[in-house]
């Protein structure tokens, strides 16, 4: 705002500009900020004349007129007393000035400033035609300070809720350390009491115990993917990143959920180029790929097939991981990748999960250079498509890798 203010001395040819854009909005706006070109440092302006060119800019801006004081009163003479008017021409005299022009700053509804021009007693008066240009002028100013005041309060509600992002960061990392320690209580209690070395139990209490066995599980993985997303939202790096074989984990991975799969009645085929080399954390990695099977066992028919592929595509190592099942519609799509986020589809809700798997994935995926997309529709069935740059350097570039074949990468 303040930056307009040469260019309108210069344009209207006036010995003072007067500029103030009123703060908050509504009832009892506040008083803004004012200023003054060409500045006089030892003039500042009453609260009373303040208070009294807010009234001003508000009542001018809903007449939608100007108002010009001079000795002769003010025009339109209804709007201001003669002692106010008085007392506005005295204080302006002292910057040399002998009228004024005030127009309201405005936007829509909203009077937001006013500008107030001064001439000198040895300046030409104001023409209608330069008081309908200075009202124009109250226009354009206005819609500016709308604009920054939207962008101000667009920051300051990004700002809260970065700050509120936060700190519901730092609570959920809280309770998660704190709920491991009695969890592995019970699981580690829950081991003594079923190996028999208390007694024996009786079989009625079997199921029970597996129950609470299956749920403590559960609940361990939970807090395990909310330590982890957070340890990595926090900005940690990977722990040991090095070249690693992806065929490698996606087997071992394979074969680590075979009996998951056997109890979802899911077959899972696998097909790979070997090796297939890519630098990264290998707990990460692994994960990545657990989460994408177990998905897709998960959310498969029984009697289905969830076919999992690595090839190498251009530099690229691409791992897709396909089943036949529930598929997601595209509105889902758009958030699946984020915490907490569940398909809004029933079938899908009645399977037990958290809603973390695909979002570790992403932000997994980010930390190493690669992208993760996904393909599907309802009924139709997934494919999630995971892509990595493939390591073409050799191991002696990593100098940690003897057992690498020279010129890995390169098959
Ligand atoms: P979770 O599986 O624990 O609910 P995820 O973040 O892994 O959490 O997945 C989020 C949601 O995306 C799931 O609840 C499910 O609705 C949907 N989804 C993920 N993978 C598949 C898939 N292969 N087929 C159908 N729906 C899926």
């Amino acid at each position: 705002v303040e930056g307009s203010l040469d260019p309108i001395h210069e344009g209207f040819r006036t010995s003072s500009v007067w500029i103030r854009a009123f703060e908050g909005v509504g009832e009892r706006p506040g008083r803004g900020r004012g200023a003054m070109q060409p500045p006089i440092p030892d003039l500042v302006s009453p609260a009373s004349l303040i208070e009294a060119g807010i009234r001003l800019g508000h009542e001018t801006w809903s007449r939608q007129c100007s108002l010009l004081l001079t000795r002769d009163g003010a025009d339109p003479s209804d709007i201001l007393d003669p002692t106010t008017t008085g007392e506005i021409l005295d204080f302006i005299a002292r910057a040399g000035n002998s009228s004024l022009l005030l127009v309201p700053l405005g936007a829509g509804r909203e009077a937001l400033g006013y500008l107030c021009l001064g001439r000198s007693a040895g300046q030409p008066g104001w023409t209608d035609i330069e008081r309908q240009a200075a009202a124009r002028l109250g226009h354009d100013i206005g819609r500016a300070i709308l604009h920054a005041r939207l962008y101000e309060h667009e920051q300051a509600v990004v700002e809260a809720l970065q700050a509120l992002d936060g700190k519901k960061d730092a609570f959920v990392s809280m309770v998660s350390h704190e709920l491991r320690t009695p969890l592995a209580s019970i699981i580690g209690h829950l081991e003594v009491v079923r190996s028999g070395d208390l007694g024996d139990v009786p079989a009625t209490a079997d199921r029970s115990l597996a129950a609470i066995d299956r749920n403590a599980t559960r609940l361990t993985s939970l807090i395990e993917d909310l330590l982890l997303l957070s340890k990595m939202k926090e900005g940690a790096e990977p722990m040991t990143i090095r070249v690693l074989d992806l065929a490698g984990v996606v087997e071992e991975t394979v074969v680590g959920l075979e009996l998951y799969a056997q109890r979802h009645q899911v077959e899972v085929g696998t097909r790979a180029e070997i090796p297939t080399w890519v630098r990264g954390e290998p707990y990460e990695l692994e994960r990545v790929v657990t989460n994408l099977i177990t998905n897709a066992v998960k959310f498969s028919p029984a009697g289905s097939r969830v076919e999992v592929s690595l090839d190498v595509e251009d530099e690229t190592v691409v791992l897709r991981v396909r089943d036949r099942g529930l598929g997601i519609s595209a509105s889902d799509q758009e958030q699946l990748f984020t915490r907490f986020f569940r398909s809004t589809n029933r079938q899908a809700q009645d399977i037990p999960g958290t809603g973390l798997g695909l979002a570790i994935v992403k932000i997994i995926m980010e930390r190493h250079d690669g992208t993760v997309r996904l393909d599907s529709a309802l009924g139709e069935g997934s494919t999630f498509t995971v892509r990595l740059p493939l390591f073409t350097g050799t191991a002696a570039e990593l100098g940690v890798h003897e057992h690498l074949p020279s010129g890995v990468g390169r098959r």
